[in-house]
């Protein structure tokens, strides 16, 4: 079983580690709060070997962020929990140990970007390291998931449709089919929604007034 679609809503990234297929870690986990998690880790897993992670967390984790879909795999061991999902178990250890070792834990605060960190580790964790060493473990396997697009349709603020550079006088636009017009890359919180309901009311305001002219134009 997968994250339900948006790797980061099981978002016990940033309070674990990710290893990919090989059972090596390949980016800075404590980077930075959600939501700019979000845009980034599904791009992240879609190019690993296989498209898929695992965050790996243990027992200091419970309870620190949103009870996922699904319930991952439960272990009372390192090792075990590599073999329960189907990873190399050395490597795995040699990536978990040389993390542990690593972690230099100072305040640990997951509201803030505290200083507990990684010395020496390659990548590094920023923030909120500490080492995995309280069972249970557990262990989400992730895939990339499809929220929106960056492409769709070019429009102005009053939801126009643009043909050859040219505003469309009874064709307008709102939601998805916009995005690119407001996001050229990453993420901003709300955003899906925001333009859907905004540019819904625009674009509706605008269609209805380009019928009335037709209707008008008809009668005339
Ligand atoms: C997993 C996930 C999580 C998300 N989380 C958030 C979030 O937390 N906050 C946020 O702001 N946004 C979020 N979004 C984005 C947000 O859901 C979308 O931006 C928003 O729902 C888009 O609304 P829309 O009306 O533009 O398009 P849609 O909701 O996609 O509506 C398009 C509709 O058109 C219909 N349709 C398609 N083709 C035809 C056709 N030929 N004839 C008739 N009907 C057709 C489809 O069936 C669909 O019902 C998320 C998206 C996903 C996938």
């Amino acid at each position: 079983l997968y994250d339900g679609g948006i790797v980061t809503r099981v978002d016990a990234v940033s309070l674990g580690v990710m290893v990919n297929r090989d059972a090596v870690r390949f980016y800075d986990e404590g980077e930075d709060f959600w939501p700019k998690r979000y845009a980034i880790w599904g791009r992240l897993v879609a190019m690993q070997p296989g498209q898929i992670g695992y965050c790996i967390i243990d027992s200091q984790a419970i309870g620190r962020f949103m009870p996922p879909v699904f319930p991952g795999v439960r272990a009372d061991t390192l090792p075990e929990l590599a073999r329960a999902l189907g990873l190399d178990e050395q490597r795995f250890m040699q990536t978990l140990t040389a993390y542990n070792e690593a972690c230099r834990v100072g305040t640990f605060d997951h509201t803030v970007l505290d200083d507990c960190h990684t010395e020496g580790l390659a990548p590094p964790k920023t923030h909120w390291a500490r080492p995995i060493d309280r069972p249970p473990y557990y262990g989400y396997a992730l895939r990339p998931g499809i929220t929106f697009t960056y492409l769709g349709l070019k429009t102005d603020a009053e939801a126009r449709v643009y043909f050859g550079g040219a505003p469309s006088e009874n064709l307008f636009v709102a939601g998805e089919m916009m995005a690119g017009n407001v996001l050229g890359q990453g993420y901003t919180a709300g955003v899906g929604m925001s333009i859907g309901t905004a540019f819904g009311r625009i674009a509706g305001t605008q269609a209805a007034r380009a019928a009335g002219k037709e209707a008008a134009h008809a009668l005339a």
